[in-house]
């Protein structure tokens, strides 16, 4: 991807390169081929300004030496005053003077040789000396100028039969105009030379009018039109008639989009560039004009192929090629060092990341390396060589010296003499030694070292590795202390600490000195079993409980038996352990609770010797109990008692002033106990014969899991408090409650009755003719009558129905009922039950008198109304029921 945009890049880059390089080039081409056709023009514009002033010279030079003499001025002054045939003679006389020269002039090239009076008339024709008298004023401006001006004049001219150049000069007998004569070349010369001199095809051509104008009728064949412009006619004479002349043919190529007046110079030359039949043509047009009027009045031609075009062009497109080839080959070149630059430079990249992966790879496993060129004994060390040495990263040059500053001068020997023997030996060697840090930490490295050899098997180079393994060192080192700490105080503890197999004499793989203390007997004998196992000595009683532990953790007693016979009582911690291959173990702590255990018996007999009720409870287990319980309650023994009950608090009795727990209470006894103030901790017992005990109860902490509960009898102490509230309640004859108790407490038992949606009934009843017993048996008799009938009532009520001795021989019932009738029933009952069971051998009845008691009715106003039933029953024969 990266690659394909840089092409693009150097693509584009290229393109502009070349367009560039294309349009430099072309115009270079196009001021060349300008230059070209410059030079060409200027070239014609020389050569025929040079051809001219060469015909002038000439004329010149014949003028000068051959015509302006005295013997010839002499003749054409005396003309004037001469008559007619004077004058021929004075012609004749100047022909003879002259006739040689101007044969010879054909060398020159020049033609004509023709004398004008000052008239212009025309006066001696060499080449027609019988043509004479014809004034030239209109026909030769050139003549008339000169014989005017009495100056010289040459340039071009239009004949009457040819064109040419003329040179005329004035003539002077002294100081004394005398008329003029004029030289001339003709064209044709002129452009024979022009050709001679250029190499190139000429043509020639006149304006038609003036062809018109000037040229004699008879001489007007002379002239043949162009073939691409009537304004202008050639001089057949120079231009062949074939119409094959190359000029002909390229003006023909040039006029085809445009007129031939649109290419002519009116000033100068003009050189144009032509295309014709495959080839590239010059073709210069020189504007020919009138000496005396200065206008152009004619053209010369010159063609000539451009050889030179085809070859620039060829140059240029070989040039442009050439460049572009080598500009390609620059640019590829070019995107070559820089896509192999990049290339370097990602190199360079990854080998820096590489290098810094590398440093830091090292830096982590804290690996050095080193390698000595020992043939230049230059030895180079990678950075972590210097951070393990506790310097800065390449610090300074690295030397076999410098290495061995740091390492510890013990074992600096061992050292050398590695390296030297396996330079000896030329075999690689690995040696741990310890080393000194720059900043005086003592360090432990493990070096490595090989050798490169060469193809002679010398060793040229040692390649080291330094790691770094202080950290392990002293990790070991404090493994070892502690695993030293460990043992020492795994042998100082006073119990037995061991780990031994899962197997069936719980074979010992290891056991602190401790046993042989405990037991008698040394370690040794234990390990692998190779005197005993340990199953051997625990008590023979004990062995069977203490196999069948299978829990992974757990806490057992159990007893040894010591060497020298006596019982070791001893408490066992131990768990299984998984080691890491897998296999299970057994470790655990066995300690010695003999001394404890006495202690606990010492304890217990104590116990057993108060006359208190004293327990121990481990959490909320009953684990002790002194003999006084047992006494107290007629179990054998604490697994006697723990077989019928759970907990001791099943024995306290539900009496209002005494604590008691509810059944359906979860919570701890001990604790409910423990909220209440001393004065309340006082609890009713009833023991195995039934007689009822009141105990005072105090709790003491005997360690972190168990309580030692007291219980302490002080029914003597409570018996008068007791008896005393109860005769406060009781009638003492009867034991039945009393007046008193019913008057105080008569709302209160009410809300009792009527708490689960029954009414509160009462019945009033009366012993029938009690005072006849009395009077026949005695008093006591009718006590005891009294005593009877209450017991019997007593024994046909509920426990919630209370009896009250009204008064003397009257009773009062209080009892939760549905209705009156409900009343009246239970009444009856009792009546037939009195009737049917005679006291103390007497028999008797009873008269009933019974009342629903209305919603918050007075005591007085129930009992009235029960009353007066009573009453009525008495009036109606005694021995009834009636209720109201
Ligand atoms: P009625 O059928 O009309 O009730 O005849 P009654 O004889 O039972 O009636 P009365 O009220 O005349 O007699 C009650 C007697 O009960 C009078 C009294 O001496 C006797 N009495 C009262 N209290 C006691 C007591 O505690 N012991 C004895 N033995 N007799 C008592
Ligand atoms: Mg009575
Ligand atoms: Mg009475």
């Amino acid at each position: 991807m990266l690659a394909w945009k840089q092409i693009q890049k150097y693509v584009l880059a290229y393109g502009v390169f070349a367009l560039l390089v294309g349009a430099l080039l072309f115009q270079s081409f196009q001021s060349r081929h300008h230059d070209q056709i410059e030079a060409e023009s200027r070239l014609v514009k020389i050569t025929f300004q040079s051809v001219l002033k060469g015909f002038e010279n000439n004329a010149e030079l014949f003028y000068l030496n051959v015509i302006d003499r005295p013997e010839n001025t002499r003749l054409m002054k005396a003309v004037y005053q001469a008559s007619e045939s004077q004058r021929t003679e004075l012609r004749q006389k100047l022909y003879a003077n002259l006739i040689d020269n101007y044969r010879s002039m054909g060398d020159f090239k020049i033609k004509q040789l023709h004398f004008h009076l000052k008239n212009n008339d025309s006066f001696l024709r060499f080449h027609r000396p019988e043509k004479y008298g014809d004034n030239l004023t209109e026909v030769r401006p050139t003549v008339a100028y000169v014989n005017q001006k009495q100056q010289t004049i040459s340039g071009f001219e239009e004949g009457r039969i040819f064109n040419g150049y003329r040179f005329v000069f004035p003539l002077f007998d002294g100081d004394e105009h005398v008329g003029s004569v004029e030289t001339s070349v003709s064209m044709q010369v002129l452009i024979d030379q022009m050709q001679a001199e250029l190499g190139e095809q000429a043509g020639f051509m006149i304006q038609s009018a003036l062809v018109k104008q000037k040229v004699f009728s008879s001489e007007v064949s002379n002239y043949r039109p162009t073939s691409f412009s009537s304004n202008f006619l050639y001089e057949s004479s120079i231009t062949p008639h074939d119409g094959d002349s190359l000029p002909d043919r390229l003006i023909q190529t040039l006029t085809l989009s445009k007129p031939l007046e649109h290419f002519l110079p009116t000033q100068r030359e003009h050189t144009y560039e032509v295309h014709d039949r495959g080839a590239d043509y010059f073709l210069t047009f020189v504007p020919i004009k009138n000496a005396v009027s200065k206008q152009t009045v004619a053209y010369l031609m010159f063609a000539k192929e451009n050889l030179k075009h085809q070859q620039l062009l060829m140059q240029f497109l070989i040039s442009l090629l050439a460049i572009l080839v080598l500009g390609a080959l620059i640019f590829w070149l070019f995107y070559q060092i820089k896509m192999n630059e990049k290339r370097l430079k990602q190199l360079q990249r990854e080998t820096e990341h590489k290098n810094t992966l590398l440093s830091k790879a090292q830096e982590v496993a804290k690996l050095g390396y080193w390698n000595l060129d020992l043939k230049s004994n230059q030895l180079y060390w990678s950075d972590e060589v210097y951070r393990i040495f506790g310097l800065q990263a390449q610090e300074f040059d690295a030397t076999y010296e410098a290495f061995l500053e740091y390492v510890y001068p013990e074992d600096k020997e061992r050292l050398i003499q590695a390296y030297a023997d396996s330079l000896e030996n030329k075999k690689q060697y690995r040696i741990t030694h310890r080393i000194i840090r720059q900043n005086g930490e003592l360090g432990y490295v493990q070096e490595e070292c090989q050798h490169e050899l060469d193809e002679h098997g010398e060793i040229v180079r040692s390649i080291g590795t330094v790691l770094d393994i202080s950290e392990q060192v002293h990790h070991e080192q404090r493994l070892q202390s502690l695993k030293e700490q460990y043992q020492s105080l795994v042998q100082s503890v006073p119990e037995i600490v061991f780990r031994c197999e899962l197997d069936e004499d719980w074979t010992m793989l290891f056991v602190n000195d401790s046993i042989e203390k405990i037991t008698g007997y040394p370690a040794s004998d234990f390990i692998g079993n190779r005197v005993r196992g340990f199953a051997s000595i625990i008590h023979p009683e004990d062995l069977e409980r203490v196999m069948a532990s299978e829990d992974d953790q757990y806490e057992l007693e159990y007893r040894l038996l010591h060497r020298s016979g006596e019982i070791v009582y001893v408490k066992e911690h131990g768990q299984t352990v998984t080691l890491e291959e897998g296999h299970e173990v057994l470790e655990g702590i066995i300690a010695d609770v003999t001394s404890e255990k006495q202690a606990l018996q010492r304890l217990q007999r104590f116990i057993d010797t108060q006359s208190q009720i004293v327990i121990v409870r481990k959490g909320r287990e009953l684990v002790y109990a002194n003999k006084s319980l047992f006494k107290f309650l007629g179990y054998v023994d604490l697994s006697d008692f723990n077989r019928h009950h759970q907990c001791m608090c099943e024995f306290f009795l539900p009496q209002e002033e005494f604590f008691h727990v509810e059944p359906t209470d979860d919570r701890d006894w001990v604790e409910v106990l423990l909220a209440l103030p001393g004065s309340k901790r006082n609890v009713l017992m009833q023991d195995h014969a039934g007689k009822r005990h009141v105990f005072s109860v105090s709790v003491n902490a005997f360690d972190e899991t168990s309580t030692i509960i007291t219980f302490n009898d002080i029914s003597d102490t409570m018996r008068e408090h007791i008896d005393w509230k109860y005769r406060a309640s009781h009638d003492p004859l009867t034991s039945c409650l009393n007046r008193h108790f019913l008057e105080k407490n008569y709302q209160e038992l009410v809300s009792e009755m009527t708490r689960f949606g029954k009414s509160a009934g009462l019945i009033l009843f009366d012993v029938d003719f009690f005072k006849n017993i009395n009077d026949t048996y005695g008093h006591n008799r009718g006590d005891q009558v009294l005593k009877a009938l209450a017991k019997l009532v007593q024994s046909h009520v509920r426990d919630s129905d209370r009896l009250i001795r009204w008064g003397g021989e009257e009773f009062l019932l209080l009892f939760p009922v549905d209705s009156l009738e409900g009343v009246e029933a239970f009444a009856s009952h009792l009546r037939a039950r009195i009737e049917d069971n005679p006291m103390a051998n007497l028999a008797l009845t009873c008269s009933f008198g019974g009342t629903l008691i209305e919603g918050s009715e007075k005591l007085k106003k129930s009992i009235s109304r029960a009353d007066e039933a009573l009453y009525y029953v008495k009036e109606n024969g005694r021995n009834g029921v009636r209720v109201q």
